[in-house]
C-alpha cells in the first residue's frame, strides 16, 4: 500500500481545500410559470421547456371508465 512520504500540514491541507467550495447555481425564471429553474432544464414546476409543455404535469384519471 502506498504510504505518504511527508506529512501534509494543516496549512497545506487547507490551502489545497481552498478551491473545494461548491458554487451556487444560476437559476433562471421560467417564462411560463415564473418559478426559478435550472438553465437548459425542463421546469420542475410546470414541465415547460422552450415555451412549450414537454412533460405532462396535469393529473390523469386512469379510472374514468370504471363505475
Ligand atoms: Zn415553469
Amino acid at each position: 500500500m502506498a504510504v505518504p512520504q511527508n506529512r501534509v500540514t494543516r496549512s497545506r491541507r487547507n490551502m489545497r481545500r481552498a478551491h473545494d467550495a461548491l458554487v451556487a447555481g444560476n437559476p433562471a425564471e421560467c417564462p411560463n410559470c415564473g418559478e426559478l429553474k435550472r438553465p437548459h432544464h425542463v421546469c420542475g414546476a410546470c414541465g415547460h421547456y422552450d415555451a412549450r409543455e414537454v412533460v405532462a404535469t396535469a393529473a390523469v384519471d386512469l379510472d374514468e371508465d370504471a363505475a
